[in-house]
């Protein structure tokens, strides 16, 4: 699986909000390495710096120097609609209007060939959700609407996940979904009493790496506008079911552990999930160890209920980058011994407990657990801190077609056999949810096959990408 997208919105007079929008970014890297991009305002123009790349690839120092003005936006991307190429990075812009705007965004529409059809556009895959929706924007702006009113109007019509960030001018509005699939909040720089200036950022840490505090997070179907002057909020869309859906594998797997989420430090909840994991089952073991970096934190959740020590197992190369296309699993085994090197001297003839937090299709948990027996594993027990991933995300998350999800066509003796663990168990979805703490309000679709909005109509039992 692979992250959205991070965004950021920035504006705070007197301050280089380009070094600012950096180092938010650089925060979020975790949620996209394909692109990154910047927009500010200054001069009566909207300026554009984006690329294929990592954020500090993109961002020369003296490109951020050159970037002035107190707005701007920012983007790190992993593409999960549209084209992987230059032309896909964000943020996008349209000249519409008096400077023209600029719009980030992460998540993703599910209802984008309709929009296209009713807007008489012609929907290709160069073209991503993202492009849709500035295009019906601009539209409604040429034809005399202000960009908020325009926001309404298309948002309205449209259908999945998004938090979104737009540049206009002097003002940058930040909108969520209104099941709130996405995370977004709103951080203050300075003290309360008199801002310096403000942050809507897709992690808090985006917030604490600029010196910001954390204010609250952005409301399903709020729409959040900063100007020089302040914040002020509007309720643009009707949130939906009265709860929001934040997605749960935020929580699991692509959050970084040091972000809030609905008031949850994401590195406690993870450790709660491998506490709760233990109490589901007693396994002797020697070890418990956990794959970096996402089954880490529930690994030390596990030992400590269950009084095994934790250990570590295997180091992860941080500088790998994005997977490599493994269309085998000779090659599957290659890319996993670029990312993953085992510690020998840890593993040689122990009993260990291995907790990771998910398997999608599968190839990378058996290329691990070899990777483990040929170090000498004594026994590999397999403890997964999600249950089995059997329906594909429409919103904003990158997976398989449910022909390739494992736990979508196996039973978990199926895949223990597949994976080749000596046992193999998952935590429950009761258990999921109690370490989140956090009832009804979480979309977990792609575990139950219970999606809270609709889903493309093309997609059937043959699923097709768009
Ligand atoms: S379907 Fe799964 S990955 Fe997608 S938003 Fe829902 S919980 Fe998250």
């Amino acid at each position: 699986m692979k992250e959205a997208c991070g965004v950021v919105g920035i504006v705070a007079p007197g301050r280089s909000v380009a070094h600012l929008c950096f180092d938010a970014l650089f925060a979020l890297q975790h949620r996209g390495q394909e692109s990154a991009g910047m927009a500010t305002f200054q001069n009566e123009q909207i300026t554009v710096v984006k690329d294929n790349g990592l954020v500090s690839a993109v961002f020369a120092e003296s490109t951020l120097r050159a970037l002035g003005g107190a707005l701007v936006i920012g983007h790190t991307r992993y593409s999960t609609s549209g084209s992987a190429n230059w032309t896909a990075a964000q943020p996008v812009y349209r000249s519409a209007g008096v400077s023209g705007f600029a719009l980030g965004h992460n998540g993703n529409l599910t209802n984008t060939l309709e929009l296209a059809a009713a807007a008489g556009i012609e929907y290709t895959s160069m073209l991503s959700d993202s492009d849709l929706v500035a295009e019906l924007l601009a539209r409604e702006v040429d034809a005399g609407l202000a960009l908020e009113k325009a926001l309404g109007v298309v948002l309205g019509r449209a259908e999945g996940a998004f938090s979104m960030v737009i540049l206009e001018s002097d003002q940058v509005h930040a909108v969520r979904d209104p099941y709130g699939f996405r995370p977004l909040c709103l951080g203050r720089l300075g003290p309360a009493d008199a801002p310096e200036g403000w942050i809507v950022a897709s992690e808090s840490p985006a917030l604490d790496v600029v010196g910001a505090t954390f204010v609250r997070e952005i409301d399903p179907g709020e729409m959040v506008t900063i100007t020089k002057d302040g914040v002020s909020s509007l309720q643009l869309l009707e949130p939906a079911l009265g709860k929001q859906k934040l997605c749960i594998f935020e929580f699991v797997y692509f959050a970084r552990p040091d972000a809030y989420l609905m008031g949850h430090q994401v590195h406690t909840t993870r450790r709660r999930m491998g506490e709760l994991l233990a109490s589901q089952s007693n396994v002797p073991a020697d070890i418990v160890m956990g794959v970096p970096d996402g089954g880490v934190p529930a690994a030390e959740g596990y030992a400590k209920a269950s009084g095994i020590p934790f250990g570590y197992g295997l180091v992860k190369n941080r500088y790998i980058g994005r997977t490599f296309i493994a269309p085998d699993q000779n090659n599957r085994n290659d890319a996993v011994r670029r990312k993953f090197n085992p510690l020998r001297e840890n593993i040689e003839g122990q009993r260990l407990i291995v907790v990771d937090d998910s398997i999608v299709r599968g190839t990378t948990t058996k290329a691990l657990v070899s990777m483990l027996r040929d170090a000498g594993a004594k026994e590999v027990h397999l403890r997964i801190s999600s249950p089995p991933f059997a329906w594909p995300c429409y919103y904003g998350i990158d997976t398989p077609n449910r022909d390739e999800l494992l736990a979508a066509n196996h039973s978990i003796e199926e895949i223990n056999d597949f994976v080749g663990s000596d046992t193999l168990e998952y935590i429950t979805l009761e258990n999921l949810r109690a370490s989140i703490q956090l009832e009804g309000e979480c979309c977990d679709a792609c575990l139950t096959g219970s999606y809270p909005a609709p889903i493309p109509v093309t997609i059937g039992a043959a699923a097709t990408r768009w």
